[in-house]
């Protein structure tokens, strides 16, 4: 056993509403499972932030020794607009849309969110597959759950029996639903459905003419349902019953709910140990919604192109901004949020600097042990991260202090202070240094202030042509200005 597993792990279980002690089902293995994107669109900030922290806890549990497997999946088939059982699949409207091939649409938007979580500094997981590369093992998944009188066919589509299901278990147990109250709420939409009951869901569906993603089965050719393919990739990989599985709140219902009814279903399982669900991103106080145009992009948080932020910050400050908050509360992205959040991680990086500079001495006026232990405590509480982010802070003040002579250390204890810190900061946050002097987005903006200031000072003076000018060439270099009430902002193309 590794030196750090006798930390324990305390981890919120979305399915008992506790946090539970962690423990693995294999002594020093983890598996985890988190839904990954469906790549018919560019990835939002929204997305980002589940994945960035399922990827900090992925950091942590493989600081602490365990050997990790980390499954998360690409969405490429199957996933029907508003997560309904009819209508046209997302990816495949895409790519009427822009008239190009259903997997054009997939190449695109995986590349996309590959780069977008490189420039995030993310761990690959252990495996990514994707649900057309399991194809057969959803087809076999189906069988089974139609011989354990669990499904039905109508017209060459196979629908999830709930009622049945719920006689001998239990639906809704993850999202606190009840059966009942599904009925009750439930509106019949066109009474054409072939299903027996609005809660069923669909397992495989036919494909009309025209739908393209569509291949062989016992049934009809056709596609699987969207809440198949995690089923059929979580237990390929990780087995029946495994230990963690993520995603976003908004999955809890129905995908969540759906994929322990299947394997309870198809194996009579119950699939997971510890489930867990991290909170929304929220753009300005309210969900982020492409429909709404309440979004923003990765890209244009970056580059600071965006109407929302005055200016760009650094996937480093983004990845220190969201560990500022715990993974199960609502995120709310604001321009003021991310101006102190930069503020907080600079003070930390220009601390986390002068580590090398610092000089031991004879003696430790600083408990670096006990220190170091509310570090993992705190990332033991259900990796929370905020708190872990406070000792952090309390250690730049004791760099500080160090510095200057007031506190000392030990050679012993500053090699301690000095492992742990970059531990922390570096393996299990996944931040990447910087110091605020050699950034070279402020480098720009320094310079771009000091245009803008020239262009004030040549309006006032009445000299329009230096003032267009100085926009105009700006604007050719790629910096576009913007005169607003609160007065000039900048964004780069
Ligand atoms: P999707 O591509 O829509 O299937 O979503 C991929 C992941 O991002 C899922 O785990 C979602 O729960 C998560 N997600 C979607 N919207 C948000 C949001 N506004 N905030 C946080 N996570 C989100
Ligand atoms: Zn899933």
């Amino acid at each position: 056993m590794h030196l750090f597993q006798h930390q324990q792990i305390k981890i919120y279980n979305s399915l008992t509403g506790e946090k539970e002690t962690f423990k693995p089902i294999n002594e020093g293995y983890v598996g985890m499972y988190v839904c990954g994107p469906t790549v018919y669109s560019n990835v939002h900030l929204g997305n980002v932030r589940t994945f960035m922290s399922f990827d900090m806890i992925f950091r942590y549990l493989k600081h602490l020794g365990y050997k990790v497997r980390y499954v998360r999946n690409i969405t490429d088939a199957g996933h029907l607009e508003n997560d309904a059982d009819a209508g046209e699949d997302k990816i495949t409207k895409k790519a009427r849309l822009e008239q190009i091939e259903p997997m054009e649409v997939v190449q695109r938007y995986t590349v996309d969110f590959h780069n977008i979580l490189n420039t995030f500094n993310f761990l690959p997981p252990s495996i990514e597959p994707t649900a057309t590369g399991h194809i057969i093992e959803q087809i076999e998944l189906i069988k089974s759950i139609i011989d354990n009188g669990f499904a039905y066919e109508v017209n060459g589509s196979v629908y999830f029996d709930v009622h049945k299901f719920n006689e001998t278990n239990d639906y809704g147990k993850l999202s606190k639903r009840k059966l009942d109250d599904l009925i009750h709420n439930t509106r019949e939409l066109d009474g054409q459905s072939d299903k027996k009951n609005p809660q069923d869901f669909a397992l495989w569906k036919k494909a009309e003419p025209q739908h393209i993603m569509r291949w062989p089965s016992p049934w009809s050719d056709g596609f699987p349902g969207w809440h198949l393919e995690c089923t059929a990739m979580s237990t390929k990989y990780l087995g029946e019953q495994f230990d963690i599985h993520g995603g976003g709140m908004d999955l809890k219902f129905p995908h969540h709910e759906c994929e322990i009814a299947q394997n309870e279903a198809a194996k009579g399982k119950s699939p997971v140990n510890y489930w867990m669900h991290a909170n929304m991103l929220e753009l300005n106080g309210q969900r982020m919604s492409k429909t709404t145009g309440n979004t923003v992009n990765p890209d244009e948080l970056l580059s600071g192109n965006n109407k929302f932020f005055s200016k760009a910050y650094g996937p480093s400050v983004i990845r220190f901004f969201n560990a500022q908050s715990s993974y199960r509360s609502v995120l709310d992205l604001t321009d003021d949020g991310l101006l102190a959040s930069e503020k907080g991680f600079y003070r930390l990086m220009d601390a986390v600097n002068l580590l090398d500079g610092l000089k031991a001495s004879e003696t430790s006026t600083i408990d670096v042990n006990t220190w170091k232990q509310k570090c993992y405590d705190a990332m033991n509480d259900d990796f929370n991260s905020p708190i872990l982010i406070s000792h952090l802070f309390e250690a730049s003040k004791y760099i500080n202090q160090i510095k200057e002579g007031s506190e000392t250390l030990s050679a012993e204890d500053l090699n301690l202070f000095k492992t742990t810190i970059n531990i922390f900061v570096f393996d299990v946050l996944g931040l990447e240094n910087a110091s605020k002097s050699d950034s070279g987005t402020d480098k720009l903006s320094g310079a771009v202030d000091i245009l803008i200031k020239l262009r004030q000072e040549a309006r006032a003076n009445k000299d329009f042509a230096l003032s267009d000018k100085i926009r105009d060439e700006l604007a050719e270099v790629g910096i576009q200005l913007k005169d607003g009430k609160d007065g000039t902002t900048f964004s780069v193309n």
